[in-house]
């Protein structure tokens, strides 16, 4: 690697991460393990504000989180090392293989990564919502809502999907599409059902579907997907009571041989979260700044992957950070890397939600017969995303 000046004209640049949710501590500690001074800004007031929900993170995503030195921290969550496909009649249909996959809290990945983050000096701070990016040729400042301001020589946009960081380099960038989908997550305590033994179970229904896995000792994890289509001159899908959006999901389950109707109607809180995505963005960074994560491509959850391509990009972008000396041509090398693929886990997700979407009787029967040769014939097409592997020291060319 070339020798890099700075803005203060020392050898350490110093990179400033918006957002500390996945992408940004994962970020954070891939540049500091390239010789970066790194400072991580979190628009939450305090760390416990960030909880909620579980999500899967793949063998791909669990790789990384291996390189970046949080593997046993996780080892407590749920080992996901299979996807089990039923239909609405609780008819196994297939199975995907997902060895070394995990389902974790979110609340719980945020944590591990954060101490990571900050065992390994990355300077955490809360409460700094950022409003603005001030991009001048030597150096990048960072405006925050509570009036103070940060300066690095560059910084990366790890604020999610409502990014600001994008609004403010790329004001021009398409805006994100409520998808017509909204997932509900929830916990609860089971006695009547088996637990999955190291299963996500996948159930079809004939409105809707569920997915979940139950724990030796009875604790559910579940999260379904209810398909609410768009409202003519709506952009977002209405506000809707708890409670009545309990009901609506317990019509939907109704008639379906599957555990959901219980788990619904037990859980103490459920959480709702319609789902968006991001058009494809022609580029990814501009000037000083780049975008890593949602930020720069929020796809829907039907791949599973979104928490893992931002780990990938995270470890990607420090490595071109470290081989590639000029901080735009890393910026270019890692979009030149990262976007073919995360194009193709977008189109995958997208199909995999249109699946969810088939409500008549010939879509329904259609996806019982497709899923089965689906996964046979390719299971290849699993294979693609979670045999992904990033090769830390294989170097990087600028340009190539
Ligand atoms: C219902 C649902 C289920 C999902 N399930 C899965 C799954 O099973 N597997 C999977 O891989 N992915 C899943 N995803 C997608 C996954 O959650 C995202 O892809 C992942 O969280 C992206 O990480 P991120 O760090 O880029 O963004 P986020 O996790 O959204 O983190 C962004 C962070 O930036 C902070 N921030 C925002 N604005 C500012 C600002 N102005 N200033 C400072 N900080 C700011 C936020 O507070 C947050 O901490 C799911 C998504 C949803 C909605």
């Amino acid at each position: 690697m070339g020798v890099v000046m700075t803005r203060s004209g020392s050898t350490t640049r110093k990179a400033l991460v918006i957002g500390c949710g996945v992408a940004g501590p994962a970020v954070a500690i891939a540049l500091r393990r390239i010789g970066l001074d790194v400072v991580l800004h979190e628009a939450w007031p305090e760390p416990d504000a960030l909880t909620g929900g579980w999500l899967n993170v793949m063998p791909n995503g669990r790789r990384v989180l291996h390189m970046l030195g949080v593997t046993t921290q996780l080892d407590t969550e749920f080992r996901c090392e299979r996807i089990s496909f039923r239909d609405h009649r609780g008819k196994y249909l297939a199975e995907i293989p997902t060895p070394g996959a995990l389902s974790v809290r979110r609340g719980f990945l945020h944590r591990v990564l954060r101490e990571r983050a900050a065992q390994q000096g990355v300077r955490v701070r809360f409460g700094k919502r950022l409003i603005d990016v001030h991009d001048a040729p030597d150096s990048v400042t960072a405006e925050f809502a509570d009036h103070t301001s940060d300066e690095g020589d560059l910084l990366v946009g790890c604020d999610g999907l409502r990014s600001r960081v994008r609004e403010s380099i790329m004001p021009e960038a398409p805006r994100f599409r409520y998808t017509g989908f909204i997932s509900t997550i929830g916990f609860c305590h089971t006695t009547s059902h088996a637990p999955t033994n190291s299963a996500l179970e996948m159930a079809f229904g004939l409105r809707t579907s569920i997915r979940y896995f139950i724990r030796e000792s009875g604790e559910v994890s579940w999260a379904c997907d209810a398909i609410v289509p768009p409202e003519p001159g709506r952009t977002e899908p209405a506000e809707i009571a708890e409670e009545d959006w309990r009901q609506r999901l317990i019509a939907d389950f109704a008639g379906d041989f599957s555990p959901a109707v219980e788990f619904i109607t037990t859980t103490p809180t459920i959480t709702r979260h319609p789902i968006y995505r991001l058009g494809a963005l022609d580029d990814w960074h501009r000037g000083r700044a780049c975008l890593v994560g949602d930020a720069a491509h929020a796809i829907p959850p039907h791949a599973g992957q979104g928490a893992s391509m931002a780990l990938e990009d995270a470890v990607t972008l420090a490595k071109c950070l470290r081989d590639v000396p000029d901080t735009g041509a890393a910026f270019a090398a890692y979009q030149r890397i990262r976007q073919p693929r995360q194009a193709r886990v977008a189109a995958a997700a997208r199909g995999n939600g249109r699946s969810l979407g088939a409500r008549n009787l010939v879509g329904r029967w259609i996806r019982s017969r497709m899923i089965p040769i689906g996964l046979r014939r390719s299971a290849a097409e699993a294979r693609w995303m979670n045999d992904y592997e990033i090769d830390w020291e294989e170097p990087v060319i600028a340009g190539s």
